[in-house]
């Protein structure tokens, strides 16, 4: 009979996690998604982060053993520098970013932090070292303090003024009548798409991690407010290192290096002119998204 209960409680705990608005996709993967086989090493160490160079290498992975995403990546991300990570749709983009989050292990090869392979290290220190700002934030059913709040555990509310300072969102909660007691979510005040994103940029400011990864929306915003969280998260940046998961060419045309997947493989890499220049996948994307942003404009 608690063969037959169990599971009812575990989908009773998602359920009920589901309905306070949650959730934060770290926690999301450990509650459902994370697989068995994802466990720290015996006696395995903590993360040390010293300047946050990231390198995958020979990296190979499937979600399915018959179907290959991944075969062979390797990518270097040098301390602090911001590399774009772009392609087809499809082509592991946001993979890559799993991965070295460790929601899953790879099948060959190894991803480093520092010379340190993740999968020998605690996933607590690993995660702590890492922020990630997702293409979707979903709010708490709380105030919009606790929902910044969350971003570290422990944070005063001078800290949390201070990130929201730092995400350009601090205006915004100030002058709604009850400032950071307001209350968002299903009952509460409605965020917009590039509100969320701020909040989201907060909570990861209040973290303060060496690496951070950027999973771009994949709906557009309005291209004043895409500006505006452009130059936030330019700021946010600095002396991090960044690895922007881009859907769309325009954000990333100032990225140090941009790096173009396909079929799991690293097709091309330099910076925005060099691969116009090179007439390759990246300038036959640049090109295709163009005509695409004319037609709308025409069309609007
Ligand atoms: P997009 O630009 O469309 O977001 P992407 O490059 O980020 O694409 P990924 O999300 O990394 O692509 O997905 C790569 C491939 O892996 C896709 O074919 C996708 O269907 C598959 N995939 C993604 N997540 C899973 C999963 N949890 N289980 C099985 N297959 C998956």
């Amino acid at each position: 009979l608690a063969q037959l209960f169990r599971p009812l409680d575990l989908l009773g705990m998602v359920y009920r996690t589901i309905r306070q608005g949650v959730i934060d996709m770290g926690a999301m993967f450990d509650l459902i998604d994370t697989p068995a086989d994802v466990t720290d090493a015996p006696g395995a160490p903590a993360l040390t982060v010293a300047r946050g160079h990231v390198r995958f290498e020979g990296v190979r992975f499937g979600y399915d053993p018959d179907r290959t995403i991944l075969d062979g990546l390797d990518l270097d991300v040098p301390a602090g520098a911001t590399v774009a990570v772009v392609g087809p749709s499809g082509a592991g983009k946001s993979t890559l970013a799993r991965l070295l989050y460790r929601f899953y292990d790879v099948g060959a090869g190894r991803i480093t932090i520092d010379g340190q392979d993740i999968a020998q290290v605690t996933q607590g220190s690993l995660r702590a070292a890492i922020g990630i700002v997702p293409q979707d934030t979903v709010l708490f059913n709380d105030t919009i303090g606790y929902n910044i709040a969350y971003g570290r555990e422990g944070a005063d509310d001078d800290e949390v003024a201070q990130a929201a300072r730092g995400a350009a969102i601090a205006g915004f909660i100030e002058r709604q009548p009850d400032g950071y007691a307001t209350r968002v979510g299903e009952r509460g005040l409605k965020l917009s798409g590039g509100e969320k994103q701020r909040v989201a940029i907060a909570r990861t400011l209040l973290k303060n991690p060496p690496i951070l990864i950027l999973d771009e929306a994949t709906s557009a915003l309005d291209s004043r407010t895409e500006a505006d969280i452009l130059a936030t998260l330019e700021a946010v940046e600095r002396g991090r290192t960044t690895i922007v998961i881009a859907h769309r060419l325009s954000t990333i045309v100032a990225a140090d290096r941009i790096v173009v997947l396909d079929q799991g493989r690293v097709a091309e890499q330099g910076s925005h002119a060099e691969l116009l220049r090179a007439g390759g996948l990246y300038a036959e994307m640049w090109s295709r998204q163009a005509a695409e942003r004319d037609a709308a404009l025409a069309a609007a």
